[in-house]
Formats: C-alpha cells, structure tokens, sequence
C-alpha cells in the first residue's frame, strides 16, 4: 500500500489518542491487528495466533510488537517512515511479557485497554502476564477520532463510494431472469475488484422472497422474471476506507403493485432521512425521520433494522443511527442511511447511500439512481 497519510499525519493520531487515554485514566492502550492500529499507523497487519500488538503507553514511548518473520511487512508500511520502535520477538520468546514490559513503560501499568476486537487467546494471556491488571475496551478512546473523518478520509470514502456505484451502474450485466443469485454475486464480486476495490466484503442478493432477509447472502434461487431484488454490495479499497451501498431492482418486469407502492415508500423515507442530516442533530433523529414515514403509510412493523451505521476503515463502526443514541452529529460522521421494508414470503426493499455530514447538512457518497429500474 502506498502512504495514504503522511507520517505527520500519524503521529498527530497518535498524540491525540494518547491523551484520551490518559483522562480516562488508562496506562496503557495494546492494539492488536485491525482498524485501529491502521487507524493509527497505517499499518494493516493480519491478525493471527502470532501477537502483534502496538503497545501505546500514555507516558513514555510507544512500540510495535512483531513477530520476527513480520518485522519486514511491518517495516515496509507507513510505521518504518513514522520511525515507531518496532520490536519483534522469535518463535521461543514470550510476546506478552514483551508486551507487558513496554505497556508500564517502567512503572506498573494499573490499567490498559485492549483493541475490541482483539482475540480472546491474545486479551487472555496479557492479563496472565500482568497479574491484578484492570482490563478495559480501547473502543471508547478511539471512536471520538475515528467517528469524525478528516478531509482525506472523506476524499477516500468519495472514491469508494464512486467504484460501488459504477458496478451498480452496471447491474444489467449479470442481475438477469435465469440466473441463480450465486452466478449473479460471483460476478458483482468480481466486478467490485475490477471497479476499483481491493476486496468485495459481501453481496446479498435477495431475489424474490429472499430480499425479506435483509442479510440474505446468495443462494442457488434462480431468479425470475417480476422478481423484485435486493442488491446490498461493499467492498474494502486498497486505502482501506469502505464501501455501502443498496438498490433494489426489478427484474424483467415491475413486480405486484404493492412493491412498487412501497419501495416508493423507501425511497422517500430514504430521502427525508438523508435531509434531516446536519451537525448538532440528534443521531436517533435520523433513524426516528425514515421510520416515520415507513410507519405513516402502515409499514412500521416491517422495517426491522436501525437506520444505518458509521463506515470507515471498518464497514459497520460508530455512530449508530438508531433509536436511543441522542449524540448529536458532527462535522465529519460518515454513515449509512438505509431504511427498508421486507414482507415475510413476499419481497422486500433496501434504499442506501453513504453520507456524510457537513458544516451545513450533508453530502452523500452514493448517487445510482434511487428510482425502481426495471432490468
Ligand atoms: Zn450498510
């Protein structure tokens, strides 16, 4: 991967979290491989049975633990130019005394936070190596940076947003009567890489009664003609910053009358969510505008799912966008507005864009059309 920040860029990160931490009153914070230490470092390590973890004191030097057959991988990404300790550790040593030695940076360290999704094998064995320890989820310190993107991540999130909409654009290719979902999701997939992505993260192809599943993957179903479908793609760019994106389609020719009624419902209650977006706004507002209008024209019961949920280095992080989150939005918070309603046995309908909430409203990331297209 090529540097997507400067090494500056990092550091500053790094400062900042650092002092988060330290008025939670957290020694230490031990990321192991995932979003936060790429947040942090640029640094995209595979998480694996080997630690690797970045030990970030909040007095005293951070480093980065490696195994030794990594350090060069380590080396070779934006950590090398950010001149960060690497440390790395052969096949007999302990990495979690390592770790441990490095998280007290000299004194005894009373409590760390450990990276969310870190592997239990890994949370487990760093408590064994530092007895009476007091161990806390590092999640809350990085969101309040991690939810508010910067002007780049927003330019990164925009030229993901383009490649998932290009292979919308082009759904007429393969989204045809005859088809098995599977056929159809291989060759999304495939052009989901084409179109720009490092990976394709997931294709729900929900033909006919499976768009009722709103996480409907693909299935043998051989979709037919008056099938509504349920298209729900994202992929990961070689930045690292993700895409979202669902349209629904018909297939052939339009479905029954009442999908046609309804998925205008969506659309419309996709649009009036999307312009409730502004900064100081409450989160749960966004959620309660889609939900009001789905529930205004008798569908309520039917839309199963919040409103959507922040994207980034991760395809589903903070903020939700549901009922019960009060925190207002600010400048910078990327998120999915995707309302939908799924009639059990029946069909079902799925309108999402990214957006993005700017000094004076929004922005949105995706913009196929949002109209039924009939294919
Ligand atoms: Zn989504």
């Amino acid at each position: 991967m090529s540097a997507f920040l400067p090494p500056a860029a990092f550091a500053d990160r790094l400062d900042r979290v650092r002092k988060a931490a330290a008025e939670r009153d957290i020694d230490a914070l031990l990321l192991s491989p995932g979003a936060d230490l790429r947040y942090l470092t640029g640094y995209a390590a595979i998480g694996l049975e080997r630690l690797t973890c970045l030990a970030l004191p909040t007095e005293g030097d951070p480093a980065l633990v490696v195994p030794l057959l990594e350090r060069p991988a380590a080396l070779a990404s934006p950590v090398g130019a950010l001149g960060l300790e690497v440390r790395s550790w052969g096949e007999t040593d302990d990495p979690y005394a390592l770790v441990a030695g490095l998280a007290g940076a000299g004194g005894r360290p009373r409590t760390v936070a450990v990276a969310n999704r870190m592997w239990a094998e890994h949370v487990l064995r760093l408590r064994d190596a530092m007895p009476g320890i007091d161990q806390r989820l590092a999640g809350p310190v990085l969101r309040d940076l991690r939810a508010v993107k910067g002007p780049e991540e927003v330019e990164a999130l925009r030229r993901a947003g383009a490649a998932v909409d290009r292979v919308m654009l082009r759904m007429g290719e393969w989204l045809r009567p005859g088809r098995t979902e599977a056929e159809v999701g291989r060759a999304v997939a495939d052009a989901m890489v084409e179109e720009g992505h490092a990976v394709c993260n997931w294709t729900v192809i929900g033909s006919g009664p499976h768009g009722a599943s709103p996480h409907h993957d693909v299935s043998d179903r051989v979709i037919q003609a008056g099938d509504a479908v349920v298209i729900d793609i994202g992929g990961t760019m070689p930045d690292g910053y993700c895409s979202d994106s669902s349209r629904t389609f018909a297939v052939g020719h339009a479905p029954d009358e009442e999908f046609l009624a309804y998925h205008e419902v969506v659309r419309l209650a996709q649009d009036a969510a999307v312009s409730a977006v502004r900064p100081g706004v409450p989160a749960e507002r966004v959620d309660a505008t889609a939900r009001d209008v789905i529930a205004e024209a008798g569908y309520g019961e039917f839309f199963v799912h919040r409103t959507g949920h922040g994207i980034g280095l991760e395809e589903h992080e903070e903020p939700w966008i549901v009922a019960g989150n009060g925190e207002p939005l600010v400048a910078g918070m990327a998120f999915s507005v995707e309302p939908g309603i799924y009639l059990p046995g029946r069909h079902g309908c799925r309108i999402e864009d990214i957006v993005v909430c700017t000094p004076t409203g929004v922005e949105r990331l995706n913009d196929s059309p949002r109209e039924l297209v009939v294919l």
